[in-house]
């Protein structure tokens, strides 16, 4: 259950910061004070490579075969579901997000463990081709000590996502939660202990991003950085992690279209299209935030759309009717109500929402209305950027060629919907979205299994998938002659 304080964990140990600094975290539905946590100082963030490069360099972890290590996964994974009860409601009190959303998504953590541990057992390398009396294998080895930082919207769905597949291959992790969500990424590094991943494999050290982040970034005892976040940080972060030659993956920003073709089932794409930009409150990274209505449908489909939207119910997240959970602090709720007003002044309508929400019981937290923006085009802010927060803007098209068009005009490329009873339609358009996932007729984005990730300005590298596992691996090349005859090719 919930405690007053919580500690860094390195190499195997629960501690205090070395400074004695802590981080204060705060239930963004209440404002109320949740718990303290130890804050990493550079020092510590040492001691935990320090702990992370010994455990990979001479402890015993990557040696196991590789059965044990999916057993310690499925370990876990079972550890967590014995205390499911007590990550969701940390998990709501860190995030203010909605019991449902939470629920979800601790499940898919535990799902992830659960799928790594199966998937590990099948990754391996490959005999090649080569001349005779040559013989020649790939071999996979993990890639090392691995910085994994994470945003503050899916907090222990982005940590297991991060953390399974590194330590299915035998790497060691580092993990740097966000600043105001660290609290189950805590609980996963407790967990792995008590599961028995060694000392030094799995240390968690929530600091903060611009320097403890910075450090895990720039250190050259760090082989590898796996971030997920906004575009800006990603992009300082590879041209950082660059001094050394990281390897690197960035799962960053997006701005995802929803394409609702003349053909569509109307009422299941409204439902899906007010799930893909209100669930998590917008605070998705592929939430589909631009919605394209074909001209034909557009006016029932956005009576429809609108009055559901109107119907969503914010307040208390622990409570099973509540639909839309809180924004994270009040500087996100600020940014969104900056996006909301640019777009009043650039001659958006607000067709629903638009502001602020003081939902009862709530008044202290942060909290914005489902925002439902027309009559915008594609030079305005709040179309371009992300806003990362309940606010969709809407627009009509004319035919596919139009649709697939206004979908690419993006500079992200993450998420995508489609929505028509044509197959070959909505085959024909996927082919042509550049993103790196398409929902067809369909509201969810992510299964263990299923590859996540973007094209452009959301990142490279797929996680959640069987290639992550290629991701936290280098390929090593044994080539070896078996030949009767020694070889001389200089012929000396
Ligand atoms: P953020 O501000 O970029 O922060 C993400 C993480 O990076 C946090 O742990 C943060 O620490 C740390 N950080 C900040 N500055 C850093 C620096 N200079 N060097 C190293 N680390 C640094 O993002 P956020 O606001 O937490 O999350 C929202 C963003 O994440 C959105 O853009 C969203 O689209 C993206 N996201 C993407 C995916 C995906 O799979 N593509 C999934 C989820 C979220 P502090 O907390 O201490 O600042």
């Amino acid at each position: 259950m919930k405690r007053k304080f919580y500690h860094l964990i390195i190499n195997g140990e629960k501690m205090k910061g070395s400074t004695d600094g802590t981080i204060k975290t705060y239930n963004p539905a209440t404002g109320e004070l949740v718990a303290e946590v130890a804050k990493a100082s550079i020092e510590d963030a040492e001691k935990a490579v320090a702990a992370a490069r010994e455990a990979f360099d001479n402890g015993k972890w990557k040696k196991y075969p590789v059965g044990r290590r999916a057993q310690v996964l499925n370990k876990i994974a079972a550890i967590m579901r014995s205390r499911f009860n007590e990550l969701v409601e940390l998990e709501i009190l860190d995030t203010g997000k909605t019991i449902h959303a939470a629920q979800g998504q601790i499940m898919q953590a535990i799902e992830d463990f659960e799928f790594y541990a199966g998937a590990i057992v099948g990754h391996r390398g490959a005999v090649n081709n080569v001349p005779g009396q040559f013989h020649n294998y790939t071999e996979k080895g993990p890639v090392g000590v691995c910085a994994q930082i994470i945003p503050w919207n899916y907090p222990l769905m982005m940590a297991a996502w991060k953390v399974a597949p590194a330590i299915a291959v035998g790497c060691s992790v580092i993990l740097k939660p966000a600043s105001f969500t660290p609290l189950t990424a805590i609980i996963l590094g407790e967990i792995c202990l008590e599961a028995g991943v060694p000392a030094g494999v799995v240390n968690v050290v929530p600091g903060s991003g611009t320097e403890i982040g910075n450090h895990l970034v720039e250190n050259p005892k760090v082989d590898k950085v796996a971030f997920t976040g906004s575009t800006p940080i990603g992009k300082d972060i590879m041209g950082k992690a660059s001094q050394t030659l990281k390897r690197v993956t960035l799962e960053l920003g997006g701005k995802s279209p929803s394409l609702v073709f003349g053909d569509a089932d109307i009422d299941a794409a409204v439902d899906g299209s007010l799930f893909g930009i209100f669930y998590n409150s917008g605070q998705s990274c592929e939430a589909r935030s631009r919605l394209y209505v074909h001209e034909a449908i557009y006016d029932d489909f956005m009576n429809k759309f609108v009055e559901k939207t109107k119907k969503l119910q914010l307040g208390d997240p622990f409570n099973k009717a509540t639909h839309v959970g809180a924004i994270i602090n009040q500087e996100q709720l600020d940014t969104i109500d900056g996006y909301v007003q640019s777009a009043r002044t650039d001659g958006a309508e607000i067709l629903t929402g638009g502001k602020v929400a003081t939902p009862e019981g709530c008044e202290n937290g942060f909290w914005y209305e489902p925002t439902v923006l027309a009559n915008v085009t594609h030079d305005m802010k709040v179309v371009n950027e992300e806003i990362f927060g309940p606010v969709v803007v809407v627009m009509k098209f004319k035919d596919e060629k139009e649709a697939i068009r206004l979908a690419n005009d993006s500079d992200f490329g993450l998420g995508s919907a489609v929505w028509s009873k044509d197959g070959a339609r909505a085959t024909r358009v996927a082919n042509q979205i550049q993103a790196g996932i398409v929902m067809i007729n369909c509201p969810f984005s992510a299964f263990p299994g299923t590859p996540f990730g973007g094209y452009k300005q959301s990142g490279f590298g797929r996680e959640l998938c069987i290639e992550t596992l290629d991701l936290y691996t280098e390929m090593k090349s044994i080539l070896s002659y078996y030949g009767s005859r020694p070889l001389n090719p200089l012929g000396i």
